[in-house]
């Protein structure tokens, strides 16, 4: 009789200790492409996953060069994150040259690419840069739950608490902006940035991005697009130029000093900042770009 009492007893606590083995485990070894992503991952991941960023703070994933180490960091990883869009033109190799086969989870999937305007380098004839637009941040957010879900089933409550919050802020912040942006005048909505990385900003928001490069930086701007681009700014009387984190700002000054505009200070495009910086999340760098954008269109 004792006995038959003690036996569910003994399960229970057995139970109890399952979470402690679960603990236990190794992290999910994660990879992502490029920092707003990595960052992306990491918020909802939490303590669950262990993180590489391949492309870091202030670097350009365009033109990224990937390393011996990066094919073995790939090749030891039980997820890879990617943007997709052919944002990552280097991707396809690396994966090769490592020889993983495990899932390749595209953030941007479900989302309809913006299509280029004719003319310019272009892959795939979208643009990649979606992480812009806050509403497609949703989209990479359920993108990255599901997918960590899926492959880790045992942390699927944790994965959705973490989304539920990320939501939550992406919600306010999209507030704030339509607040802030919204304040300024038909007149003060043109903007002159490194490259075409604010397609999707632009049409959310309706500001219009103009800049010397097309959307790839791997593409130099020629003497006639600059020349051109200045004239633009002189007849359309833009008063603010914007230098790009991950961009050699030497062009937008010199562009600044000709054509008479200001330098309204550094937007964050394809990067975040280091993490002690100003950009040094997704949420940061957005509330970052858009206070840069206010401050220096509506000053008189
Ligand atoms: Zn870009």
């Amino acid at each position: 009789m004792f006995h038959q009492w003690l036996r569910p007893c003994l399960l229970v606590v057995l139970l109890a200790w399952l979470p402690w083995v679960h603990a236990e485990e190794a992290p999910l070894k994660a990879v992502a492409t490029f920092s707003i992503l990595g960052d992306m991952v990491k918020a909802i991941g939490g303590e669950r996953i262990q993180l590489t960023t391949l492309v870091g703070a202030d670097s350009d994933g365009h033109v990224y060069q990937p390393t011996p180490a990066d094919a073995k960091t790939v090749a030891q990883a039980d997820m890879l994150f990617v943007n997709g869009l052919g944002f990552e033109g280097w991707l396809e190799r690396l994966v090769e040259a490592s020889g993983y086969k495990g899932k390749v989870v595209t953030a941007t999937e479900g989302i309809t690419g913006l299509p280029l305007d004719g003319g310019s380098h272009q892959h795939e004839g979208v643009d990649p840069h979606a992480w812009q637009n806050l509403a497609n941040a949703k989209t990479y957010i359920q993108n990255i739950t599901r997918a960590l879900q899926d492959a880790d089933p045992v942390g699927s409550a944790v994965y959705a608490i973490n989304r539920d919050t990320y939501l939550q802020q992406l919600a306010v912040l999209e507030q704030q902006l339509a607040e802030t942006l919204g304040k300024l005048p038909e007149d003060r909505r043109s903007v002159v940035t490194s490259h075409d990385a604010f397609g999707y900003f632009a049409a959310a928001y309706q500001l219009k991005f103009l800049a010397p490069q097309g959307i790839n930086t791997e593409t130099e701007a020629t003497a006639k697009d600059v020349a051109a681009l200045i004239e633009q700014i002189r007849a359309e009387k833009i008063t603010a130029v914007f230098v790009e984190n991950m961009v050699s700002p030497r062009l937008l000054e010199q562009i600044a000093a000709e054509s008479g505009a200001t330098v309204g200070g550094t937007l964050y495009a394809d990067a975040l900042s280091p993490a002690d910086g100003v950009a040094g999340t997704y949420l940061a760098m957005m509330e970052h770009n858009i206070e840069t954008l206010y401050q220096a269109l509506a000053a008189k």
